[in-house]
């Protein structure tokens, strides 16, 4: 049986444990969940892949939950894992036509199985309090585009994250700012992208951002723009040639 000094004794290791703890490892941070863009790809260089995992740590180092495309493959896969593998909640929206493409084996977390990729990007866009890419492809560059130019009509006002990892993203960024040099992008949209290329000092500047753009099309709900898509949804007076604004204003994203 154990005395009472060898008691004391565990108490004692036990607190210094707790002493040698890295307390600042926790980040309380504003976002409850966060939307990562990747490629369906790992890439060519052990950077990218290594960056995947270093952001999913990330997340879980600040108790942030991860909603992405839902694949097991490339970065997406690297990523949803390590978030999970982290112990934090991992939503994949994914549409059921691409599940056997990009569903190899096992995926982690909850899926959520939609019809079609708009459905996909509105869904993730809705269930997130922000966005990252990290370097990736064709639906990647578009699934980033798409929610910097939906903040720029003032759809949303979620920051969107650019981890340029090894200056990956270095061509598209000088394209940028040519735009805004030939003026068909504003300095303040220009602002929308948050840069960075570490996982760690990314969402320490996303934690900071406050949208600096102008909302052309404040209030207006973000299903509005999915209508076009959404062959399914009847609004009330629309049919009656009611402008498709005034038939239903709602919150922001
Ligand atoms: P990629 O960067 O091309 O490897 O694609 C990354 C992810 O984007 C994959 O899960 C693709 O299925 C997805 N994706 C591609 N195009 C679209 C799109 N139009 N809408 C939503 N997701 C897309």
């Amino acid at each position: 049986m154990m005395n009472r000094e060898g008691h004391m004794e565990i108490i004692k290791e036990e607190e210094a444990a707790v002493e040698a703890m890295d307390l600042s490892a926790v980040v309380p941070s504003r976002f409850r969940r966060i939307c990562v863009f990747c490629g369906s790809s790992q890439g060519k260089k052990k950077s990218y892949q290594d960056a995947a995992v270093e952001l999913g740590e990330e997340l879980v180092s600040r108790n942030i939950d991860l909603v992405y495309g839902g694949g097991s493959v490339g970065l997406m896969g690297l990523v949803s894992r390590a978030v999970y593998n982290g112990g934090r909640h991992v939503i994949g929206v994914i549409p059921k036509t691409l599940m056997p493409r990009e569903i190899t084996g096992e995926t982690v977390g909850e899926v959520k199985a939609v019809a079609d990729m708009h459905q996909r990007k509105a869904e993730m866009a809705r269930q997130s309090d922000a966005f990252i890419a990290l370097p990736g492809g064709y639906g990647t560059l578009e699934e980033l585009l798409e929610v910097i130019a939906w903040a720029q009509l003032g759809i949303h006002d979620k920051p969107v994250g650019l981890l340029n990892v090894d200056g990956y993203y270095n061509s598209l960024l000088s394209f940028i700012d040519k735009a805004v040099e030939e003026e068909f992008i504003s300095p303040t949209a220009r602002h929308i992208i948050v840069l960075a290329p570490t996982p760690k000092e990314l969402l320490d500047k996303l934690e900071e951002y406050s949208p600096r753009h102008e909302k052309v099309v404040p209030r207006m709900q973000w299903e509005m723009e999915q209508l076009s898509h959404c062959k399914s949804c009847e609004i009330p007076g629309l049919k009656e040639g009611k402008p498709i604004i005034q038939a239903q204003r709602g919150t922001m994203l």
